[in-house]
């Protein structure tokens, strides 16, 4: 694929976009939105988050006016790419009784549409790795998240500016992004550096014909980046917290949480990694037909873990306590790594303003020698 970068002015990236399209994809792209930035689909470059940044604390999420010639000032909003490939609720079959009075299944995959996605973040990224982790691997990879995802071409954006609640650097997966993109931007001075990951990329990026990049622009950007993973303040105290947690089930710290914790499940929602859901049957209204759809779910809920006839997590210590010792624990088993990529959306989403990395720092602090 090679690593030479390209320049593309900055007045230049509807280009981009034109050559996306004629590629056959749909770009979606992040928008200034009821005060936060949102992926949709995107007409024209002019409607990217230009001079604008994220203020992010726990609890605590505002845009801010920033430099008007920037588009990428901003560390996250709400959604990651999560729902282009894991849908938040779909049909994944129709029944119907026929005329012979059988019943009758007709599955209801995605159409396969050709997306672009610009502007993900190398937390993303690595979100994007462990779901396609989950839903792809092993002998029955799911046949909807597969549609989506092979169809799915990546634009991805060095992040410059992380917010107050990022912690990236910490868990090894950024700011720089270094797999899993078709195409990676440096917003810099001079434009967008632009390089391609990927076969498709490097098609994409040969029919604009950009001049190549000076060895002195690349320096500045990778130490753009650099510094950006050095400003993030956040932690966690080892990227794998196994034995630690599992050996603190019992931890007073738990109890704590507890009693702050609303069990809302917007942690759940927001986090890239998450794919816990649900499966409903719903008949329609003519008693012929019916739909069998999923939805996210989430651990916080009473329902997730109602087992014949028992809810077994029926109070917040012990959901609070699954979704930490599986994120950061668990998956090192099931994914050979933490399930955290540090994107600190669940410390800025949370309504009251519960950080995991002081959860995990003060478990660490009073549970023994786990590292
Ligand atoms: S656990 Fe929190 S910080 Fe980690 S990936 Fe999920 S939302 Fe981001
Ligand atoms: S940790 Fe925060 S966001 Fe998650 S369920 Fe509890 S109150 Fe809601």
């Amino acid at each position: 694929m090679g690593t030479s970068q390209r320049v593309l002015a900055s007045h230049a990236l509807d280009t981009l976009l034109t050559a996306l399209r004629e590629d056959g994809y749909r770009c979606v792209g992040p928008q200034p939105r009821d005060g936060a930035i949102v992926f949709d689909t995107l007409g024209q470059a002019a409607d990217l988050p230009w001079g604008w940044q994220d203020e992010q604390a726990p609890g605590h999420y505002r845009l801010q006016h920033a430099d008007p010639s920037r588009a990428f000032a901003w560390a996250n909003g709400p959604q990651a790419i999560k729902p282009l490939t894991f849908a938040p609720r779909e049909t994944l079959w129709e029944s119907r009784i026929g005329a012979d009075g059988h019943l009758q299944f007709a599955a209801t995959l995605p159409a396969g549409e050709k997306v672009a996605v610009i502007g993900a973040r190398a937390c993303d990224l690595a979100a994007l790795h462990l779901q396609d982790q989950h839903f792809l691997q092993g002998a029955h990879a799911d046949a909807y998240y597969a549609a989506r995802r092979r169809n799915l071409f990546i634009v991805a954006v060095h992040c410059t500016a992380p917010a107050a609640t990022c912690f990236c650097a910490s868990t090894g997966d950024g700011p720089l992004c270094t797999a899993g993109f078709d195409l990676a931007l440096h917003e810099t001075d001079a434009g967008y550096l632009v390089a391609a990951g990927s076969e498709a990329g490097t098609s994409v990026l040969a029919s604009l014909s950009l001049p190549e990049a000076s060895g002195t622009q690349v320096a500045q950007a990778e130490a753009a980046v650099a510094a950006a993973g050095e400003r993030q303040t956040r932690t966690l105290p080892s990227r794998n917290l196994r034995d630690l947690l599992f050996a603190n089930l019992d931890h007073p710290q738990w109890d704590d949480v507890a009693a702050r914790c609303l069990s809302c499940g917007n942690c759940t929602s927001v986090c890239p990694t998450c794919f816990c859901h649900a499966e409903h049957d719903v008949p329609l209204l003519d008693g012929d037909q019916g739909r069998h759809y999923r939805e996210w779910d989430s651990c916080f809920t009473e329902g997730h873990s109602y087992l014949a006839g028992i809810v077994i997590r029926s109070d917040t210590r012990l959901r609070y306590r699954q979704w930490l010792t599986h994120k950061l624990g668990g998956w090192h088993d099931q994914y050979g790594r933490s399930g955290c990529t540090g994107c600190g959306r669940c410390i800025t989403w949370c309504p009251v303003g519960i950080d995991l990395t002081e959860e995990v720092a003060r478990i660490h602090a009073t549970g023994g020698d786990h590292d």
